[in-house]
């Protein structure tokens, strides 16, 4: 495992700060050990060190190098698989887990301020229908909304007053929903490590973790350094690669986003005056919002492996043309790949291996606001509360032997299934 510089995507050529923390080199101990820099690791590492923990992070690569900084960086309300946790729990949980929904839109929303981080934060986001039963689906969203007093504003809205939102005719209606919205994740992860840093945390790039003892004080290896612990959390996610174990639990699989050039006054007026995010509701979803210098940003899911430029750019935008088809003189300049870790049951995987090793991971594709739930949930855990962990502990992971070896006739059948139940 050879470490990495940052993929070559819009995110790293706008980023505020080229981090350069040390490479673990000697024996260090500490109280709660960090496998892994993305969201995941540093939200926990940043809630543990604001409660005093000493924590020590170590990131094979740089921070934000996997999922969290290659991100669309929509801010989606919810999770993936709340409504398994709903039917498990019943009414029992039902206002625990609705407010688990959105908090980590709050805990993004509160550090950016606190920290002053500088990463684009803007709110604002569209969930648009293509088919009726979506349409279906926002009122009832809406609804649901409304019945728990949601503090930010929503509104259902027409295919015109959607089409006048964002300049597409496309979509049949849409959910506007004020307390979700979008974020540059490359430097809002960097400026959460930077803050976990202020209050202490010692963070360590380009030193891949190759070896755990799973003892009673765990104890990780790199190549030219260990760290012992009291506590160790894997935050590897779907990039994780030495425990065996683990990589069954999830199936990884990437995920893909162009970045057009700045695009001029005229043409925003016309797609997105209002700075919104915008994602469709399918499981092959597309999703696209403007950066910060007013690039348009779009992602989608392929039954592709690679991360050839030229065959990306190619493919996603002829799917932007379909939406924008007057952005077709517009350049293509960034396209990138990322890989999630996609779960079987949908529902995010936060757990324990053994006393004293926590796992946070397998956030199917939705991770920008749950991993900073996941973070703290984690921080509760390690400092002995364990009610939310258990909300997902107690839903075992459901492990497929061998998932990394099959991952290309895998992914294949996924997205065939997906595509068709996109088609119903
Ligand atoms: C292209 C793409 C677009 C996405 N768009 C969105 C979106 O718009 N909205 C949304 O909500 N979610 C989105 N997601 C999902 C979201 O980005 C992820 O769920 C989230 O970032 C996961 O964070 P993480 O910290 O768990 O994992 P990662 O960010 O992948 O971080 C894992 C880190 O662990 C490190 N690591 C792994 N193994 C080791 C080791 N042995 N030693 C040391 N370090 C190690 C890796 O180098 C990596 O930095 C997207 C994902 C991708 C790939």
């Amino acid at each position: 495992m050879q470490p990495q510089q940052h993929t070559a995507s819009y995110y790293a050529a706008s980023i505020n700060k080229v981090t350069d923390y040390p490479q673990l080199k000697g024996h260090q101990t500490t109280d709660i050990c960090i496998v892994g820099a993305g969201f995941s690791g540093i939200s926990a590492g940043l809630h543990l060190s604001e409660l005093g923990y000493e924590v020590t992070i170590i990131e094979a690569n740089k921070i934000g190098w996997g999922a969290s900084g290659r991100a669309g960086g929509e801010i989606i309300g919810g999770f993936s698989g709340d409504d398994v946790l709903q039917k498990k729990y019943g009414s029992q949980d039902a206002d625990l887990i609705w407010n688990m929904r959105w908090e980590g839109n709050e805990i993004i929303r509160n550090r950016v301020k606190q920290y002053a981080i500088d990463c684009d934060l803007k709110w604002g986001y569209l969930d648009v229908a293509i088919k009726k039963r979506h349409v279906d689906a926002i009122n009832s969203w809406c609804e649901d909304l409304h019945n728990h007093n949601y503090p930010h504003e929503t509104a259902v809205l027409t295919k015109d007053e959607t089409a006048d939102l964002i300049g597409t005719n496309k979509y049949i209606g849409s959910l506007l929903n004020m307390g979700n919205g979008h974020v540059h994740p490359l430097n809002l992860c960097i400026g959460e490590a930077k803050a976990a840093e202020s209050l202490g945390a010692l963070i360590h790039e380009q030193s891949p973790v190759i070896k755990i003892d799973k003892t009673s004080k765990p104890k990780i290896y790199t190549a030219h350094g260990s760290v012992s612990a009291n506590t160790l959390l894997l935050a590897g996610n779907a990039y994780h690669q030495f425990d065996k174990k683990m990589r069954n639990f999830i199936i990884p699989v990437n995920s893909f986003v162009i970045a057009t050039e700045p695009l001029t006054n005229d043409i925003i007026q016309k797609i997105n005056p209002q700075d919104l995010a915008v994602c469709d509701p399918n499981y092959i979803l597309e999703y696209f919002r403007l950066t910060g210098d007013k690039r348009l940003l779009f992602g989608t899911r392929l039954n592709y492996y690679g991360n050839d430029e030229t065959y990306i750019k190619r493919e996603l935008r002829k799917r932007m043309l379909r939406i924008y088809p007057y952005l077709n003189n517009v350049n293509i300049d960034y396209a990138w790949t990322g890989r999630i870790g996609v779960t079987i049951n949908h529902v995010p995987q936060l757990g324990k291996l053994a006393s004293n090793i926590y796992y946070s991971q397998g956030y199917s594709g939705h991770g920008v606001n749950m991993t900073h739930l996941a973070g703290k949930v984690m921080s509760e855990a390690i400092s002995g509360s364990m009610q939310r962990l258990d909300l997902f502990n107690n839903i075992r992971p459901i492990a497929i032997p061998g998932t990394h070896l099959i991952q290309r006739p895998l992914l294949s059948l996924g997205v065939m299934l997906y595509k068709i139940r996109d088609l119903l």
